[in-house]
């Protein structure tokens, strides 16, 4: 070894690149510093709790000034204020937080957590300000108020302040190019958007202009069914109510807290990105988290708070990160218990919701082997079947179709069935299989078109074989995909060809027609042979069969496809 020691660091030099470059957009030195005032007042309700000061603590509030004349921006906090020699510590010296010694001397009494980490925030307000002021006054007994100032050299002024009041005012002296700030409904728009939800009231001209309350903060046993709703509208107004949410909140192995909405899905739903916010400690952080949920729940909506998402990384980063890959996990399997819960408690919502949420479901269940398994029973298809108290009962009864002389002569295509689920009764995989065990031989009949299989839906259920509806854009790659997984099942599209083992020998050779003397089976082929000379109308899952789900992932091809196609339904 030739020599062992420090490096230097030239305080001129990389004072600007602080100032700059620090963070790239200039508008967050107001998070900054509110968030800063914020734990102000939290850390002084944690020594007031911990016994350490027995004064006033009572209406925090956080008060932002604008002065047109003097053009500047202050913020005041009537919190825990600091002490010269604080000022020298915490604000002198460049990335040094008293975040980390506070936490660890009172955390015992804290159940908000300190937002503060790197010590560095403060110095964002040099992006926009030619000249920093601080004010201040601590708690502490006895404690001489102190004024800084700092023109962004690296020099600054430390003196006696005649303040009498605990806390703290920052008073920045805006740039030329940023005078914009001094335009109240510029700070009004940025406190809402990045100060909405912390818990302390912040005042401009005396007026509120943050909601405080984060709900996702809350214990969902407080909150009742219009609590979510309620928040879900104020977070995206205008819009109908969610199909279904989850409350995230977790501290172990990793902090998360939040809920996210599954909405119904309409034009104005734009699900090709995400829309969930993430925040930080109740700081708003960014409008979009793709990264961080799983795929297949891109659609949801809503609001993670955590303090494990690294921020200051790459997307691509974020990507491979394992808290991030954990935190997804979590996610996943938070919603699917949710719709275990929904199947098992309330199965007509589980159903109807089924509209909007099956394509996703089976998305997850292609894509994430421990959401399949998690969800693998309470896949849904609608069914010719009649099936009755499917929300009561574990294994719904079957009211057979009762076989009129006639009736299937009368193959007229059904109209397809109406929004919503009058349309059919649904079942799951198992219990179709379950219940036609003699009949279908381990068949399962489905229909990739309601309109142009009709007829052959029809010939079917008049035989007395249960169709199954696979008719959504997904079900194609989902089809290829149950083939995979149930090896030993046969599935037939309806009108594929007439399996004439599964007719009834009996029924087949029934005459049915006295005028022409025609036995069943007769009837059938002829009917069969006519539907099939019928022009090709399935063209919407036909489309799709271009993408060979089994040389490509359907995770590759599917998702932008899926995301297409909902827009385009529902535009
Ligand atoms: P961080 O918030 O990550 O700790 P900052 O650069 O934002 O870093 O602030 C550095 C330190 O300055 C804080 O840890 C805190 O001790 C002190 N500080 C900043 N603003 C205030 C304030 N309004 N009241 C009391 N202390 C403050
Ligand atoms: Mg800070």
């Amino acid at each position: 070894m030739l020599e062992q020691g420090t490096i230097s660091i030239h305080t001129e030099n990389i004072f600007p690149i602080i100032k700059k470059s620090l963070y790239s957009d200039h508008q967050i030195f107001l998070r900054e510093l509110i968030s800063n005032a914020v734990d102000a007042i939290q850390k002084l309700n944690m020594v007031s709790r911990a016994g350490e000061y027995s004064g006033d603590i009572a209406e925090p509030e956080i008060q932002i000034a604008i002065d047109k004349n003097n053009k500047t921006l202050s913020i005041t906090d009537n919190g825990i204020g600091m002490t010269a020699d604080e000022v020298k510590k915490y604000i002198n010296q460049v990335a040094f937080s008293s975040a980390e010694e506070f936490i660890q001397k009172y955390k015992s009494t804290s159940d908000q957590p300190i937002i503060g980490h790197f010590g560095l925030g403060f110095y964002s307000s040099f992006m926009v300000a030619q000249k920093v002021e601080i004010d201040t006054l601590s708690y502490k007994e006895g404690a001489q108020a102190v004024h800084w100032t700092c023109d962004g050299s690296p020099e600054f002024t430390l003196e006696e302040s005649p303040r009498t009041t605990r806390g703290t005012t920052i008073t920045l002296h805006l740039m030329e190019e940023e005078l914009d700030y001094l335009e109240s409904a510029r700070i009004k728009n940025l406190v809402k958007t990045y100060c909405d939800f912390m818990p302390v009231p912040i005042k401009l001209d005396g007026e509120v202009l943050n909601r405080q309350k984060a709900p996702w903060r809350e214990s969902p046993s407080n909150l009742s069914k219009e609590d979510y709703i309620e928040f879900y509208r104020y977070l995206y107004p205008f819009q109908e109510e969610p199909l279904l949410w989850v409350h995230l909140n977790t501290d172990y192995p990793f902090i998360i807290n939040g809920i996210l909405y599954f909405p119904k899905l309409r034009p104005d739903v734009d699900v090709t990105k995400g829309q969930i916010k993430l925040f930080c400690n109740q700081v708003f952080v960014s409008d979009h988290c793709e990264e961080i949920i799983p795929q297949f729940l891109l659609p949801m909506r809503g609001v993670i708070d955590s303090s494990d998402i690294p921020l200051n990384v790459s997307r691509s980063a974020l990507q491979t990160d394992r808290t991030v890959k954990k935190i997804g996990d979590y996610i996943a399997k938070k919603v699917g218990d949710r719709l275990k819960e929904l199947y098992r408690d309330n199965r007509d919502q589980y159903i109807s919701a089924w509209k909007d949420l099956g394509t996703f479901v089976k998305f997850g269940v292609m894509n994430d082997e421990k959401f399949k398994k998690q969800v693998e029973d309470i896949l849904i298809f609608r069914t010719t079947a009649k099936l009755s108290n499917q929300t009561a009962s574990e294994t719904p009864a079957v009211q057979v179709q009762s076989e009129g002389e006639d009736a299937w002569q009368d193959v007229t295509p059904p109209s397809p069935p109406a929004e919503g689920t009058e349309g059919g009764s649904y079942t799951t995989l198992k219990e179709y299989l379950e219940r036609n065990k003699e009949r279908h031989q381990n068949r399962v009949f489905y229909c990739t078109d309601e309109a142009a299989q009709a007829t052959y839906v029809e010939l079917h259920k008049k035989q007395g074989l249960e169709v199954l509806f696979m008719d959504s854009f997904i079900d194609t790659h989902f089809i290829n995909f149950l083939e995979r997984e149930f090896q030993d099942v046969k599935f037939t599209r309806v009108d594929s060809d007439l399996d004439q083992t599964l007719l009834d020998k009996d029924q087949a050779t029934e005459i049915v027609d006295p005028k022409t003397n025609k036995t069943r089976g007769e009837v059938i082929k002829e009917l069969f042979e006519k539907a099939l000379n019928k022009p090709k109308l399935n063209i919407r899952t036909e489309a799709l069969k271009s993408d060979n789900p089994q040389s490509t992932p359907p995770a590759m091809v599917l998702l932008p496809e899926i995301l297409r196609r909902f827009r385009e339904m529902n535009a």
